[in-house]
């Protein structure tokens, strides 16, 4: 079996890396030289252009949002080869996802999506899990390929429905990490022993993924090696918010997250990691964000 990955970001420069590990692997990014040091460093092979990069068994895609995935497929569509499958591993938007799939079946290649949760250290250590939305038996041909970087894959639903549950997965992380930073403010502010403070709570029922291992060790620096930027964390709160609508489900809460984010990335400036948010709070303290 060979593939191909495209995108080489914090997320797919490793996953790529444990592919190439059991298959024959082309690789392809944006930014050439990113591609030149994964060959060196990996043994792949470097296209030159999407159309050189595509031609294998199953393609890969982990880029920002669905939009960037379908300028891969426009490029990528007269080279794919019929029978092959296309798995996205970016965090995308369903319907889009789902206008790809018919696209990419035109050409006879069959789309899933498999967005990946574990962040950086998942990829690095290649135990991903992989939520995968689309045709059970083609999940079944490409399961060999995913589970060179992950140690759970989940088969959720129809095409879409990996990015649906990918979508509110993170929309959840992102309340409980907005919310559990207000709260550890407030007991900084409020003189408290935050080391303390964090062993009780994360013993307790109000500890979730950000109080344990992003809010562990109290509100941390403010310069962060990047992990995963805020405004894709933004990205997948408006998304969640989009799923919660387009099913009529009420959703308040995904709404405000999806502002409150927007407000902090304005705020921080740059490109801020998504470990920032305590610090966009601060600032808001301070009235930088419009209130004091
Ligand atoms: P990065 O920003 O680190 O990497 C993005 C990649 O996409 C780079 O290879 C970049 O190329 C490429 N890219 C950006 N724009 C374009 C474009 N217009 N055309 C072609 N290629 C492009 O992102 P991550 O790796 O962090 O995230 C990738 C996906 O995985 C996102 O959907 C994210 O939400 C999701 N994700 C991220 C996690 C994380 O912890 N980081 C965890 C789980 C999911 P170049 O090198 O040229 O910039």
């Amino acid at each position: 079996m060979t593939t191909a990955f495209l995108g080489l970001g914090t997320m797919g420069y490793p996953m790529a890396g444990h592919l190439a590990r059991h298959f024959t692997t082309a690789v392809w990014n944006r930014t050439p030289e990113v591609a030149a040091r994964h060959a060196a460093e990996h043994g792949t092979r470097q296209a030159a252009s999407i159309p050189d990069a595509v031609g294998a068994d199953i393609v890969f895609s982990c880029v920002p949002t669905s939009r960037e995935v379908n300028l891969l497929v426009d490029a990528a569509l007269p080279a794919l080869r019929p029978g092959s499958l296309w798995v996205d591993c970016t965090s995308g938007d369903p319907t889009m996802a789902r206008a790809t799939a018919t696209r990419l079946a035109e050409r006879g290649v069959t789309y899933l999506d498999a967005p990946v949760s574990g962040g950086r250290p998942g990829a690095e250590s290649g135990t991903l899990s992989v939520m995968v939305g689309g045709d059970a038996a083609a999940l079944e041909r490409a399961r060999p390929a995913i589970e060179a970087f992950s140690s759970r894959i989940v088969h959720v639903g129809a095409v879409g429905a990996g990015h649906m549950v990918k979508s509110v997965n993170n929309a959840l992380m992102a309340v409980n990490l907005w919310a559990a930073s207000e709260g550890v403010l407030a007991l900084e502010r409020g003189g408290v022993d935050l080391g303390a403070a964090m062993e009780v709570i994360n013993a307790s029922s109000g500890r979730s993924f950000a109080t344990e291992s992003l809010l562990a060790a109290g509100l941390g620096p403010d310069e962060l090696q990047p992990w995963f930027k805020l405004a894709l964390l933004h990205k997948d709160t408006a998304i969640a918010s989009d799923v919660a609508r387009n099913a009529g489900q009420p959703a308040p809460f995904l709404s405000l997250i999806v502002d409150m984010l927007g407000a902090a990335r304005a705020g921080l400036g740059g490109e801020p990691d998504y470990r920032a948010i305590p610090r966009a709070l601060r600032a808001w303290q301070k009235g930088i964000l419009g209130r004091s």
